[in-house]
């Protein structure tokens, strides 16, 4: 899950590293009314899911209220790579001398978590990592001890920075690393890093994505959930359980387990046709996940058909098709269902749902079947 920069900057200072005063808002009256509280210059900042912000126009600084208005009103909705800006970050703007890079995160061939540095800092890192890699220093830490200071310390002056912000930046480093691991993030980066005139080093930047799996340990972290640029059906999903990724095409798909689902979008694919969606419905095959996922799929007016590709193993075909045929009759789908049924009990389903005789229900045998035929009834039906 990935925070918004004022949010991983409010995790920094839990963490006690130091960061610009600031105020989130989301209308031009606040976040003018924010900058005269704050004192100018500010900056204004756009506050989406992704990087590059400065580049698109999404970072400006503001002189006095007619500029700060004026920077507001222009970053407000505005689009950055596919993301709209809702909100706002409006901060007390610093004196930048130098910009460094700095991250936390997992290196999963070693198994252990790494530190990057580097004094290339405010620039695309992934550049600095391809065309001059040696100015990328990278430290795996044992995550038994953690980061240390020292090790922080060998690190900055590998990369050369100043004798006088040593201390700092490597200050800095222990603490990003303790948000890290306390934080059960799986990346938390800096950039830029900098150094101010009065040789003082500070966060300008926060980028942080926090583990998932391990937010029921973190409560207060769960609720930073950023869902204004969510889209409603993952949304819903999300909150139902179901994994759901919403795609462009217009055939809705469901299987059980995420391999069968990729197989079954690039069969889809191949038999001419664009999946709507990827839906793991998992082990789930009762009335109410059924129902629950087949209503996530419908929500979406682009579906116009649908293929249940559902593998049995432990997942019983019979009980599937049991929680089909209820779903079914809670919400009588008017958009036809390629249903393929494979693997434990799949004879006893299928004869289920032909007993039912749902209306606008194909059971198919094979997989390729169930895709050339789910094509055909989208084609047929838009
Ligand atoms: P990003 O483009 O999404 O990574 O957004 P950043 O928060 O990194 O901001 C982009 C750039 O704006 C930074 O690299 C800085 O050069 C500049 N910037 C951000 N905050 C300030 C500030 O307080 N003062 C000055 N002078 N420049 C800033
Ligand atoms: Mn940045």
């Amino acid at each position: 899950m990935d925070l918004l920069e004022y949010q991983g900057k409010q995790l920094f200072a839990r963490h006690g590293l130091e960061i610009s005063e600031g105020r989130a808002v989301t209308t031009v009256e606040d976040a003018v009314a924010a900058a005269n509280e704050l004192g100018y210059p500010v900056v204004v900042k756009a506050q989406v899911l992704v990087g590059g912000r400065g580049k698109a126009g999404g970072v400006k600084l503001a002189g006095d209220e007619a500029e700060a208005r004026e920077h507001a009103t222009n970053i407000l909705g505005l689009d950055i790579k596919g993301h709209i800006v809702h909100t706002l970050w409006i901060e007390k703007a610093s004196d930048i001398e130098t910009e460094y890079y700095a991250s936390v995160l997992l290196d999963r061939s070693a198994k252990k978590p790494l530190v990057m540095f580097s004094l290339e800092g405010g620039v695309d890192i992934e550049e600095v990592a391809e065309k001059t890699p040696e100015k990328l220093i990278k430290r795996n830490v044992d995550p038994l001890v953690g980061l240390t200071k020292d090790e922080a310390l060998e690190i900055v002056k590998t990369a050369g920075v100043p004798d006088d912000v040593q201390d700092g930046v490597a200050g800095i480093l222990v603490a990003l690393y303790e948000v890290w691991i306390e934080e059960d993030a799986t990346l938390a980066e800096i950039n830029p890093l900098i150094i101010t005139p009065d040789r003082k080093a500070k966060a300008l930047d926060a980028k942080v994505s926090l583990d998932e799996s391990a937010l029921f340990r973190h409560k207060e972290n769960a609720e930073l959930r950023y869902t204004q640029g969510e889209d409603e059906q993952e949304k819903t999903a999300r909150e139902k359980g179901i994994t759901y990724v919403a795609l462009d095409g217009d055939i809705g798909i469901l299987g059980n387990g995420a391999g069968l689902v990729m197989s079954t979008l690039d069969v889809v694919a191949q038999a001419g046709g664009s999946p709507a969606n990827f839906l793991d419905a998992g082990g789930g095959s009762d009335a109410d996940k059924i129902t629950e996922a087949t209503q996530v799929i419908l929500s979406n007016p682009n579906v116009k058909a649908v293929l249940f590709n559902i593998f049995g193993g432990i997942t019983r075909c019979d009980e599937v098709a049991n929680g089909l045929v209820e779903a079914f009759n809670r919400l009588k789908p008017t958009v036809p269902f390629v249903v393929r049924l494979d693997g434990t009990n799949d004879v006893a389903g299928r004869e289920i749902l032909e007993k039912a005789a749902l209306p606008n229900v194909y059971p198919a045998k094979t997989m390729l079947g169930a895709a050339e035929q789910v094509v055909a009834l989208a084609k047929e039906n838009s």
